[in-house]
């Protein structure tokens, strides 16, 4: 990891006190004071008025406890979590995970990310996460329906369209929006469309937001190739991940002309030198929801499936990296061996996929890098249209909505451009879009008051 200003040190150090045992959380903060030095050096005012470390500390998290039924009639108890981090934008905001791997530290650090991602939407939204160590995987429908209501029977005390607005994250689709949306107007007798989004077009939901968090990495990244005089056009990309961010990323990068070789899920990666079939991608993963060796058995020759331990998919040469499953997955080796093979572009669709290492990799090598704080904040600026779409009663065209999303991704890409020359860093998206997310969120609780 780089080195933090020393009058941030005692900070993080705090920080990671207080937090002991959250490795991601300390993670995600020491990255974000990495960039503050300058900052601080500018403005000294955030320190006095102990700025930052409230930033650092969530308004309010809340753990409870999922007892539901599974098919067999046993009693099954999950844990839920939800993490208010920040409201001096807006209400909170910020999808929910469901995965085993959830604890509060996880939902920490993405509250925490979520806060200056939204923030640099520019739109009046604040940050928040949550999840539950649920698996979904293997489940029937009616076992998912059944965790989703027993979930939002605690969660929805906690929600309102005024309040606190989540939508989804990993594991939570359409499906559960659906189910977690249909107990919360039941328990409250309301239908709220704006306290969720993410929701189907037939209840409330916006055309583009399925598409938007891929689609958006898609417009930073090649507003960031255009920094450079190039595009996608006839670039070999990988993408990482098979999920909802991976395959839109996928769709709009073919509509740019790039050529994507090769994705994944947790048990491997397929390489398809051809380019990936996506009506097959999507019939695999959303219709049969299978693993990722069946896209390979059914593509046939040419197409190949590499199991998880026999290698990665960042060995696979590529121009562009677009790493969307998970965080932490894209290692300082696998930088390495995607700076060897000639990438000059990456762009985070995940929260948080490259470790400190990698990102490191990559800068020193003067390659192209967009932090997923940045990259793929198209996901929930869409969300915020899909909020004002409910607010007004309105529902816009497909056409209009990526539009809105389009000169969003535009602006987000060159505020941060902007910002890291303005802080003496020219081309340093992860310190431009830290500082630029900060002092959005800084200002307004300054002016908030002692909050
Ligand atoms: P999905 O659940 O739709 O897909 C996740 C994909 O990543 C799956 O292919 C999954 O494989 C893979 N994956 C998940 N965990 C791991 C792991 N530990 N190791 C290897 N592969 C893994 O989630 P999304 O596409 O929605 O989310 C992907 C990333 O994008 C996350 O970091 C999320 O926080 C971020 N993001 C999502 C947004 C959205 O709008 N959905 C918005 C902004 C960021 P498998 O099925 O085998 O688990």
């Amino acid at each position: 990891m780089n080195s933090i200003d020393e009058k941030l040190q005692p900070i993080l150090t705090e920080v990671v006190r207080r937090n002991a045992g959250e490795p991601e959380f300390h993670q995600a903060v020491h990255e974000v004071l990495e960039s503050l030095g300058r900052v601080v050096a500018k403005h000294p005012h955030y320190l006095d008025l102990a700025l930052i470390e409230r930033i650092c500390e969530p308004e309010r998290q809340i753990i409870f406890r999922i007892p539901w039924v599974d098919d067999q009639g046993r009693v099954q108890i999950n844990r839920g979590f939800r993490v208010q981090f920040n409201s001096a934008l807006g209400p909170y905001k910020g999808g929910m995970r469901f995965h085993p791997s959830v604890n509060v530290g996880i939902i920490k650090f993405l509250g925490f990310e979520q806060t200056f991602k939204n923030a640099l939407t520019g739109m009046p939204i604040g940050g928040g996460k949550g999840g539950s160590d649920f698996d979904p995987k293997g489940k029937s429908d009616g076992e998912i329906m059944r965790f989703c209501q027993s979930l939002m029977t605690e969660l929805h005390r906690h929600l309102g369209d005024q309040t606190d607005v989540p939508a989804g994250d990993i594991g939570v689709g359409g499906r559960e929006i659906g189910y977690m949306f249909g107990q919360y107007k039941r328990l409250n007798n309301r239908f709220e469309a704006g306290v969720f989004t993410g929701k189907a077009l037939a209840y409330g939901g916006s055309r583009a937001r399925t598409e938007a968090t891929g689609y958006g990495n898609t417009y930073f990244v090649q507003a960031m190739l255009g920094t450079k005089g190039t595009s996608f056009d006839g670039k070999t990309v990988v993408v990482s991940g098979s999920g909802n961010v991976a395959i839109y990323t996928i769709e709009k990068v073919q509509s740019f002309g790039g050529k994507v070789i090769a994705c994944s899920d947790s048990s491997g990666y397929v390489l398809d030198e051809a380019g990936i079939d996506l009506d097959l991608l999507k019939e695999v993963k959303n219709v049969r929801r299978e693993r990722i060796a069946e896209y390979a058995r059914r593509r046939g020759a040419g197409a190949h499936f590499i199991p998880v331990g026999q290698g990665s998919i960042w060995d696979v040469p590529c121009q562009v990296a677009m790493p969307s499953a998970t965080q932490n997955e894209l290692s300082g080796k696998d930088a390495a061996q995607l700076v060897k093979s000639g990438v000059i572009a990456v762009g985070e669709g995940a929260n948080m996929p490259s470790t400190p290492e990698a990102v490191k990799v990559f800068q020193d090598a003067g390659i192209l890098f967009a932090p997923g704080k940045a990259a793929n904040a198209g996901g929930v600026a869409t969300s915020a249209l899909e909020m004002q779409q409910n607010a007004s009663r309105d529902s816009w065209t497909f056409e209009q909505t990526e539009k809105r999303l389009a000169t969003i991704m535009r602006n987000i890409h060159d505020t941060c451009h902007a910002t890291a020359e303005e802080y003496g860093a020219p081309g340093n998206y992860v310190l431009g879009a830290n500082i630029a997310g900060f002092v959005r969120v800084a200002e307004a609780m300054r002016m908030l008051g002692v909050i």
